[in-house]
C-alpha cells in the first residue's frame, strides 16, 4: 500500500499559479510529462496512461474567488468574463480541499466546476464540449454507463455547435479530427446514419491526415459489422 502511494506522489509536482481574476497565488498539482506513458487510446480519443491519470489534474481552481478552468485555458480570461466571475461565482464560493491524490470522482467535481464557470462567463462551445467529453471519460472509468452516455450526448451537441461557428483547430484538434470525433460521438449515441455521414466526409476528403482517415474507416467498419 505504502509503495503505491509513494509511486503516485513521485509522478506529481507542484506548479505555482496566479489567478487572472483575483491575483491570488496558489499551487496546483500536475503529472510530470516524463512519466506520462501511453497505454492505449479509446476510439473517442480518451488516452490511458501507465502513470497517474493526467486528466485528474486537468482543471485549476482558485480557492479565493472560485474561478475554475481547464489548465490550458486558465490564464486566458477576458476582462468582462472576470467581472462575471467576481459577480456571479465569488459571492457563493466556498473554499474546498481535495488533498493531493485525486481520483475519478474528484476529477468529475473539478470538471463540473470548470463547466459551470464556462457557462457563467459564456465561454466557447469547444471549451464546454471538451469538458463534457472529459466528464464522460471519467464516468467511463467508473463504469457509470448512463452518466457517460448523457455527457457524451451533451458533448456531441457542443462539438457540433463549435464546428459550425468556431475557428478550427482548437485544443490541438484539426478540422478532420473534430469531424471524426463528432462522427464517433454520434456512433456512441446510437445515431449510426449520422455517424456514417461524418466518417464518410473524413474518408473521402483529399486533405485529411492518413491517421484520421484510418480511424474513420475502422469506426465505419464497426458500424457495418454490427448488422
Ligand atoms: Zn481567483
Amino acid at each position: 500500500m505504502m509503495l503505491n502511494v509513494e509511486k503516485l506522489a513521485a509522478d506529481l509536482y507542484e506548479k505555482s499559479v496566479e489567478c487572472p481574476v483575483c491575483q491570488s497565488k496558489f499551487k496546483e498539482l500536475a503529472v510530470k510529462i516524463s512519466s506520462q506513458r501511453i497505454l492505449k487510446k479509446d476510439s473517442d480519443l480518451q488516452i490511458y496512461y501507465k502513470s497517474t491519470n493526467p486528466y485528474f489534474y486537468d482543471v485549476w481552481i482558485c480557492n479565493s474567488c472560485g474561478y475554475a478552468a481547464l489548465k490550458v485555458d486558465f490564464p486566458n480570461i477576458k476582462s468582462y468574463q472576470k467581472d462575471s466571475v467576481l459577480k456571479n461565482i465569488t459571492p457563493r464560493w466556498k473554499e474546498r480541499s481535495y488533498g493531493t491524490l485525486y481520483n475519478e470522482n474528484i476529477a468529475i467535481e473539478r470538471y463540473k466546476l470548470a463547466l459551470l464557470t464556462s457557462m457563467i462567463i459564456e465561454g466557447k462551445n469547444s471549451t464546454k464540449a471538451l469538458i463534457l467529453l472529459k466528464i464522460a471519460w471519467m464516468y467511463r472509468l467508473l463504469e457509470s454507463d448512463e452518466e457517460e452516455i448523457s455527457y457524451l450526448n451533451q458533448s456531441l451537441k457542443a462539438f457540433t455547435k463549435a464546428y459550425e461557428v468556431e475557428d478550427i483547430p482548437f485544443y490541438g484538434m484539426d478540422r478532420y479530427t473534430v469531424m471524426y470525433l463528432i462522427g464517433e460521438l454520434h456512433r456512441r449515441n446510437g445515431n449510426n446514419i449520422e455517424a456514417l455521414k461524418w466518417f464518410g466526409q473524413v474518408i473521402t476528403s483529399t486533405s485529411a491526415p492518413h491517421r484520421i482517415k484510418e480511424l474513420a474507416r475502422d469506426q465505419k467498419d464497426t458500424i457495418k459489422n454490427t448488422y
